[in-house]
């Protein structure tokens, strides 16, 4: 270890900040938060140093460096774009003992900075020794998107009671297994949400009772279109603590790859035709997992809450008072229309967009037509590929141009996704001809005609047809 890691108080303490750019901005404002008594040293302010010295929140010596500043300082930061301003700083600092940093030099630096993630007051601090500072940048935006914008609440929330968890469990290996239930569980969700209070009386009541045992909950989450990329933070984090996930045929095996390596796994999925579970039974499912004390993830295809029973299935659990949370997710109308290129509204041809679903019930597709049908307006059919000639034939029926643009998007944000655009008159047959298969997605409207400018997203199997409406 080339660097010893440490974390250093500041509050309240003087140091010295030599330079008066935009990389001294950036610096002042890090030591500012950790409440250090800042002294910047420049014959220039960039403005918003200046400003930050007009309301007092820094002393400055408006002088170019001199080595009689360095006395008395707690730490020293060069931040000057001259090597040999910023080597006096340094033999200054240095021979004084004084902690001293050069900004990207860590030749001259006696301390280098680490790229942080403050969730404060918990830090993460990341260093490659300084050598390669864009890699610890890239590690720390990992960090970022995992550790989420609540933890530093949560860990506050946990030190308040730190002292009464230790009287209670005197046993170290009974103290673990408490706060791993408190921490990867509902009541740290509780504290990071907002609702310190309930999870205060919920931590309390597990104190006097000396409950350690793990409380299970159900996490309802999106997992968009099939692109991982397009994951929520807090989907990740989730599926990333699951005890055991219930998925379907929408949730892509890319998406399964980043749920916990050791959680169990349960298919649920339906095919149109065969059942494989029914939804009653998923339903139970999910809350006797929940009160075995497992923390069950349901995953589902693009957002739980459009076309995804995601209502049907929390129902039960509120009945019988499990915890649950839905984390919504890109619905697929929204991934299709990004990656096929066709903006769902736009000002000169679409006021409104509708999601309807082209799903058979008894036998026909019941959709309110007089209000699809209606002008500047984008209609986005769910699960209506087995019935698309119907559908088109009845936007004509009911008045809808047979030029219109329409178009069918397969497997959008995937590396299989084919889209192709027709005309309400044309699109059937292409799709018969084109071979396209579930999922996909039909879109009317004028702004299908878009596609062939706007689409930028070329997978491997994409193959985008001109409206005929254009040629
Ligand atoms: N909750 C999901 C929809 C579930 S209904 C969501 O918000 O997207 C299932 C239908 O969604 C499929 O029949 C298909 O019409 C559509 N769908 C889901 N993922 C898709 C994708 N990647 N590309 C195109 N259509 C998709």
């Amino acid at each position: 270890m080339e660097y010893f890691p440490i974390f250093m108080r500041l509050a309240g303490e003087p140091c010295l900040l030599v330079g008066g750019g935009e990389v001294a901005v950036r610096k002042a404002r890090l030591l500012q938060s950790a409440g250090a008594r800042l002294t910047v040293v420049a014959p220039q302010l960039v403005p918003e140093l200046a400003a930050m010295a007009a309301a007092g929140e820094v002393c400055h010596i408006d002088a170019c460096f001199q080595p009689a500043q360095v006395g008395g300082q707690r730490l020293v930061v060069a931040a000057t774009n001259e090597r040999e301003v910023n080597r006096l700083v340094s033999q200054t600092a240095q021979a004084l003992g004084i902690p001293v940093n050069v900004v990207d030099d860590p030749e001259l630096s006696s301390y280098i900075t680490p790229a942080i993630v403050d969730r404060s007051p918990l830090v993460i601090a990341v260093s490659t020794g300084g050598g390669v500072p864009v890699l610890a940048r890239l590690i720390r935006a990992r960090l970022e998107s995992l550790i989420p914008a609540g933890f530093g609440r949560l860990a506050q929330f946990a030190a308040r009671f730190r002292d009464q968890v230790k009287a209670r469990f005197g046993n170290v290996e009974e103290r673990r297994a408490f706060w791993e239930a408190v921490l990867e569980g509902p009541l740290a969700e509780q504290v990071m949400n907002g609702d310190e209070r309930a999870a205060e009386a919920d931590l309390l009541q597990r104190l006097a009772a000396g409950d350690s045992t793990p409380s299970g909950a159900v996490y309802l989450v999106g997992a968009g279109p099939g692109n991982p990329d397009l994951l929520t933070f807090r989907a990740l984090r989730l599926m990333q603590q699951a005890d055991v996930v219930l998925y379907d045929n929408l949730v892509a095996p890319e998406l399964m790859e980043l749920v916990r390596r050791d959680a169990e796994r349960i298919f649920v999925g339906k095919q149109r035709a065969n059942h494989t579970m029914p939804q009653e039974e998923i339903n139970t499912l999910l809350v006797r997992l929940a009160q075995e004390g497992k923390r069950v993830l349901r995953l589902k295809g693009g957002d739980p809450f459009t076309f995804g029973r995601g209502g049907e299935e929390i129902e039960l659990l509120a009945e019988h008072r499990i915890p649950f949370e839905v984390v919504p997710g890109i619905t697929s109308a929204s991934g299709a229309a990004a990656y096929a290129g066709i903006p769902l509204t736009h000002r000169d041809h679409a006021q409104a967009v509708v999601f309807v679903t082209g799903h058979k019930k008894d036998g026909s597709i019941q959709l309110d037509w007089p209000a699809l049908t209606r002008p500047d307006q984008t209609v986005v059919v769910y699960m209506g590929l087995a019935m698309a000639a119907e559908i088109c034939d009845a936007f004509i029926a009911h008045g809808k141009a047979a030029t219109t643009p329409a178009a069918v998007v397969h497997r959008a944000t995937t590396a299989q996704q084919r889209t192709v655009v027709g005309t309400l008159a044309s699109l059937p047959a292409k799709i018969a001809q084109s071979g396209i298969a579930s999922p996909a997605l039909i879109i009317v409207g004028d702004v299908v005609a878009l596609s062939s400018r706007l689409g930028w997203f070329r997978s491997v199997e994409e193959v985008v047809e001109t409206p005929d409406a254009q040629q």
